[in-house]
């Protein structure tokens, strides 16, 4: 299978900002173990502006646009540090990749990008991919990860998308202020009582929410690429997931 993976600032980072280690060490174990049981393995991580703002020692996350580049500049030279580092420690290469949404629209950019990722595939390399947070202003920027991995596990026709966030998947309401929230586990169909399950927004540190999530389920979608929303607090899951077993939120893509 070709899988793309996409984590969140809240699933790598601590409240702190800092990196949450023992997560990270983790996903990259478990990610280097499903690329050796044959799977090809894509990461678009999150986390350089969280872990910026870690590194810079900032009191919380800029809100103006010259802070949030010079905090993502930083952090995501730390980010990649850090995938470099734990993808070696299981023999596998970490490559990085920027774009910004105007790279996925223009035809001749998005050509290259498409092209260079299946060399890397080739070559057995894990493209670990974000938002060129740095040139990315709100005109060409995509704005978050969620809707960002799904343009990209489109491109590279994926067979499946899953968003490791902070959340067990997409719940009747939110399981936050609702008691009886019940957790959805297929949706195939994004009818307007799903899209209204979504409302609200996600953590301090990271960009998406529900929204957003359900904006790339109907990219995936349309694509037909299944997506699945499930909780990566747990890495291991992953491998459930591989299993065929039913973890979190999975919308089936059209076929
Ligand atoms: N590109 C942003 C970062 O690395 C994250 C965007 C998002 O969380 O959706 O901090």
């Amino acid at each position: 299978m070709r899988v793309v993976i996409k984590v969140g600032t809240s699933t790598l980072t601590h409240s702190t900002g800092r990196l949450n280690i023992r997560r990270a060490e983790t996903l990259c174990k478990v990610l280097s173990d499903i690329k050796n049981a044959g799977h090809e393995v894509v990461l678009v991580s999150s986390g350089a502006i969280g872990m910026g703002v870690g590194k810079l020692k900032l009191q919380s996350r800029p809100q103006d646009m010259p802070g949030k580049q010079a905090a993502a500049a930083v952090g995501q030279c730390e980010l990649m540090y850090v995938y470099d580092k734990l993808f070696s420690e299981y023999n596998h290469t970490a490559a990085q990749i920027l774009l910004t949404g105007e790279d996925m629209r223009d035809e001749k950019r998005h050509g290259n990008f498409a092209n260079t990722m299946l060399r890397l595939l080739e070559w057995g390399a894990i493209p670990v991919i974000n938002e060129n947070d740095t040139v990315a202003t709100d005109e060409i920027a995509v704005g978050d990860n969620d809707t960002l991995s799904a343009l990209v596990a489109a491109s590279v026709k994926a067979d499946l998308l899953v968003l490791l966030s902070d959340i067990d998947g997409l719940y009747t309401a939110d399981p936050r202020t609702h008691a009886d929230a019940a957790l959805i586990p297929e949706v195939a169909e994004l009818t307007p009582a799903i899209l209204a399950a979504a409302g609200g927004r996600g953590s301090a540190l990271g960009t998406g929410g529900m929204a957003t999530k359900l904006t790339a389920a109907s990219l995936c979608m349309e694509a037909g690429v299944d997506m699945i929303i499930m909780n990566g607090s747990r890495p291991a899951a992953l491998y459930d997931v591989l299993a065929g077993e039913a973890v979190g939120t999975r919308f089936i893509g059209r076929k």
